[in-house]
């Protein structure tokens, strides 16, 4: 009989007297160290008695190799860079908007000391963090007042807090939206402490809808722009411009909730147009509320744009104080915005823009590229084309809208199984260093390449992916 193996297995004290662990120690400390220890001893000692642990397990390199791997394993992020190969350029479960260079090279800058968060440098006195970002705003949209919470939902649920709180909305049937889930404007009313009051139908609403239901209890007339899906057929709402005039006629707000809000407009790079805030203020708009990182291509952050006298009783509402922004986010959103000062660069400088224009017959050259080096990666099993494909803009920003792009389609050689053998090779590109994420859908896996700028690091990786497929 060979020896219970569980016997040469060492302790937590005798691994840690041994050169690499000792090592491993002296880099990272006691703590996580012998965690892990005691994590991979666990491990082998189940092996053990399962029949499995193989001898060479136990030598001092094995054991030395296995706790630096448990050590580095432990010290890895949840958070990892992906690549985002979906089609889909605003890609809510891949952090929307990615961040300008500019942006992110000013976030470094900020958080590396400390800074004027709130603190005056002309006066020596308190600052407000708002005055990092406000001119901006308002000379980019128009508006007289701005100030910023930490997401667009914040912003809507503040705006009606404070403008609405123990009183009626007024809202059309046609725009009582659900964003992801929790976000569903009658649930954000309630929760606001304001009340609700529907008018309209879902197709059709009109202007006398809202005249009617105005009442003693009114404290705002409200628009949510229906981002994520259209109504389409026999149609009709009421446009801000004539809101704006039954809404002030009574001395009420008006506010929009846009959502994706582009600070430009996208018709002229030839993408479906977008509402900005600039012409919804412009319409009569008192407030309007739109999100850092959707179409403006910033960091998560809720923008509040409109009237002195409203944005004011926003600001110092006190829930602001619950939802304001962190100094992070908010150096990532002031340099964003300056980025808009140049619009002519834009399309350089600021990456959603780049990725929404970026031309077919690019994505196409780089998909001619890259074809046979991944065919060579995915075979024998899968077979890669170039195709067209239809991408998206994201984020619930134009729901119906398709972007010509184009990437690589791989499917599987044998019909039978096909459906397994995706997910195999989804699974495959998931697991790289540097995951991949496409889109499988017609029996064939998609790689859209519109948001891949560098096929570098993505053809680095191929001979990863065909080990893994092996
Ligand atoms: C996305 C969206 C929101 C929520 O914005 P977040 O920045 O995700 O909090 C609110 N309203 C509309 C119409 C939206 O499209």
């Amino acid at each position: 009989m060979t020896p219970d193996p569980r016997i040469q297995i060492p302790s937590v004290d005798r691994l840690m007297r041994m050169p690499g662990p000792a090592a491993l120690l002296a880099e990272h400390g006691h703590t996580l160290v012998v965690s892990q220890a005691r994590v991979l001893l666990d491990e082998l000692r189940q092996a053990a008695q399962a029949g499995t642990l193989q001898a060479d397990a136990l030598d001092a390199q094995a054991l030395h190799n296995a706790l630096a791997a448990h050590v580095a394993r432990r010290l890895a992020p949840n958070m990892r860079r992906v690549l985002n190969l979906t089609g889909t350029v605003i890609h809510t479960n891949l952090g929307r908007a990615l961040i300008a260079d500019a942006a992110l090279q000013h976030l470094l800058a900020m958080m590396a000391g400390p800074n004027n968060l709130e603190y005056d440098l002309a006066s020596g006195g308190r600052g407000d963090r708002d005055a990092i970002v406000e001119e901006l705003l308002c000379t980019l949209t128009g508006a007289q007042a701005a100030t910023v919470v930490n997401n667009n939902a914040a912003a809507v649920l503040l705006t009606i807090a404070a403008l609405a709180r123990g009183r009626e909305v007024i809202v059309s049937r046609g725009e009582l939206v659900e964003i992801g889930g929790a976000f569903r404007m009658p649930d954000v009313m309630s929760s606001a402490g304001a009340k609700l009051v529907e008018v309209g139908t879902t197709n059709r609403t009109h202007a006398h809808d809202y005249e009617r239901a105005i009442g003693k209890d009114t404290a705002l007339l409200m628009k949510v722009h229906t981002s994520n899906y259209a109504v389409q057929g026999f149609t009709s709402s009421v446009d801000e411009s004539v809101l704006a005039g039954i809404a002030h006629a009574r001395a009420l707000p008006l506010a929009t909730d846009l959502g994706a809000g582009s600070l430009v407009d996208l018709a002229a790079y030839g993408l479906p147009r977008e509402p900005t805030p600039q012409e919804k203020l412009a319409a009569g708009c008192d407030v309007v509320t739109f999100s850092g990182d959707k179409l403006l291509g910033g960091p998560q952050a809720g923008l509040i744009v409109g009237n002195r006298a409203q944005i004011d009783l926003i600001r110092k509402f006190p829930m602001k104080r619950a939802l304001r922004m962190s100094k992070l986010p908010l150096a990532v959103l002031e340099a964003t915005l300056r980025l808009y000062l140049r619009p002519e660069r834009l399309t350089r400088d600021l990456p959603v823009l780049r990725l929404l224009t970026r031309p077919q017959e690019a994505i196409l050259a780089m998909a001619h590229d890259l074809q046979a080096a991944v065919a060579q990666a995915v075979a024998p099993r899968f077979a890669v084309a170039v195709a067209q494909m239809q991408g998206q803009i994201g984020s619930g920003s134009l729901p119906v809208e398709r972007l010509p792009s184009a990437g690589l389609k791989i499917s599987p050689v044998q019909k039978k199984g096909a459906g397994r053998a995706l997910d195999e090779l989804a699974t495959a590109l998931r697991s790289l260093p540097l995951p991949v994420i496409g889109r499988i859908g017609d029996d064939c896996l998609w790689l859209d390449l519109r948001c891949l700028e560098d096929a570098a690091p993505f053809a680095a990786q191929l001979s990863a992916l065909h080990q893994a497929l092996a």
